[in-house]
Formats: C-alpha cells, sequence, structure tokens
C-alpha cells in the first residue's frame, strides 16, 4: 500500500502558514502524539539533501495514487464534501459520488480518497514508471490541494483539512525500534516491494538533491505543524535550535 500526499508547501501563499496550527483531525494528532513518544525523530536520516518541490515542476505529482487516511479523517471529510459542495465547485472541482474508496476487509481494511484518470506522465519528464496516470479527487487541475485551498479561503491555516498523510509528506513513521518519525531513502522506503522500487525518492519532494540542503532546513514548515499539532518537540530531536 503506497502512503502518498503531497507538502505543495509553496502552493498557497506563505504568509497563511503563519496562521496558529490547527487540524480538522484531532483523532490522528493524538494517535501521532503517541506514536512520537514511542522514540525519537531519526535525526540522521534529515541530513540527507532535498529541496522543496515548485508546484510547477512537480504538477502534484505525489497525489498520482490519492490519500490513505482515518476512518474518522474520512468522515470528517466526507461531511465537509457535502457542507462545502458549493465552495468545492467554486474551485473546479468535480467531485464524484463517493470521494473515498474502501481497500481490504476488516480488520485490515484501509480508507483511501478516491482518484480520477490525470495524465501526469504527459506533462512531467521523466514521471516514474511506476506511478500510474491517476490524480487524487481533491487535487485541482493545477496540482494544488482543494483542502488546502479551502482552508485558506476560510481563513484557516493551509493544513486544517489537509490529510495527515499529505502534509507530513515526505516524512514518514518509522517501524524501527527507537524511533517514531524519518525521512525515507528509496532503499528504507515502507513502501518499497517486488515491482514497486518506492514512493518517497520518486517524488519531486522527497528525492535527494546533492545540491540541495538538509532536509531539517528543508522541512522546518513540517517539523514545526508536527511539533505543534502533537506538542512534541520534534525539531529539536532534529538539532533545530531557535524558534
Ligand atoms: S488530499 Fe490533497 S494533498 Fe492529499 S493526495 Fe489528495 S490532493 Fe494530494
Amino acid at each position: 500500500m503506497i502512503v502518498p500526499g503531497c507538502g505543495q508547501g509553496e502552493s498557497d501563499g506563505c504568509a497563511a502558514f503563519r496562521r496558529p496550527a490547527s487540524t480538522a483531525f484531532p483523532g490522528d494528532a493524538a494517535r501521532l502524539r503517541r506514536w512520537l513518544r514511542r522514540g525519537r525523530v531519526d535525526a540522521r536520516s534529515f541530513q540527507r539533501r532535498v529541496a522543496r518541490c515548485r508546484l510547477t515542476d512537480c504538477r502534484g505529482m505525489c497525489c498520482y495514487d490519492g490519500a490513505v487516511v482515518s476512518w474518522q479523517t474520512r468522515r470528517v471529510l466526507e461531511r465537509l464534501v457535502i457542507k462545502a459542495a458549493e465552495a468545492f465547485r467554486a474551485l473546479g472541482l468535480r467531485l464524484p459520488a463517493q470521494s473515498f474508496v474502501r481497500l481490504g476487509w476488516w480488520p485490515l481494511q484501509v480508507h483511501k480518497t478516491a482518484t480520477r484518470l490525470h495524465r501526469f506522465s504527459a506533462v512531467i519528464a521523466d514521471y516514474p514508471a511506476h506511478f500510474g496516470d491517476s490524480a487524487c479527487v481533491f487535487m485541482l487541475d493545477d496540482g494544488r490541494c482543494g483542502l488546502q485551498v479551502l482552508s485558506v479561503d476560510r481563513g484557516l491555516h493551509p493544513w486544517h483539512y489537509k490529510p495527515t498523510v499529505c502534509w507530513m509528506q515526505p516524512i514518514k513513521l518509522a517501524t524501527e525500534p527507537g524511533f517514531s518519525v524519518f525521512l525515507p531513502r528509496q532503499d528504507t522506503d515502507p513502501s518499497r516491494h517486488r515491482g514497486y522500487p518506492g514512493y518517497v525518492e520518486a517524488t519531486a519532494c522527497g528525492c535527494s538533491r546533492p545540491g540541495g540542503e538538509p532536509a531539517s532546513r528543508v522541512l522546518d514548515r513540517e517539523l514545526r505543524f508536527l511539533g505543534a499539532v502533537t506538542g512534541v518537540p520534534v525539531r529539536s530531536q532534529v538539532g533545530v535550535v531557535g524558534p
């Protein structure tokens, strides 16, 4: 199972990121808090050099398979889809009757945003062959996340309605004992399996860039938000000091 999402940090105006951190998914934040208390951030993995993606180049490619969400998040967003139907239409989103799908069966079932046809391969040079020509139904045609845009339009923090896995991208939950979250390389990518060479390093925001900067610096916005919604000092765990 791929766990995709999209930082899209530059896409909706930096000023909105100065708004107080808030989330529509307190259950996810509580689970994340418990997970973070299991161990420390894998600070070494955040030394890998990356660069913040630009929507004009990446086009929202990390949204190609939609987002895995908790069932509570699915319920919140399903209600939002009904209540904010007009706002979504005004953004140009044509949401299907079912904006979410369920894969598998209890207790192993997974909830995910639905996807639609979207020809990333026609507009992105070197689009990964193992990524599909599809996109999350919440992605706008220009690659922005409709949930992020709606959050901004409502005067909220841009990631208020954005699923957890999406604003965390490319940071992933660690399963190594003693660690909580980490930045995967291709050989440590949890989504890697036979016939699928991985997700994080294949995305514009997660791939290694020799001329880039340490991820601890590039992903400071994600680390700040993670710390703010969980109350866990993750920035200091990756060695960031100061405000
Ligand atoms: S919810 Fe938004 S960020 Fe997440 S996959 Fe869909 S369009 Fe991308």
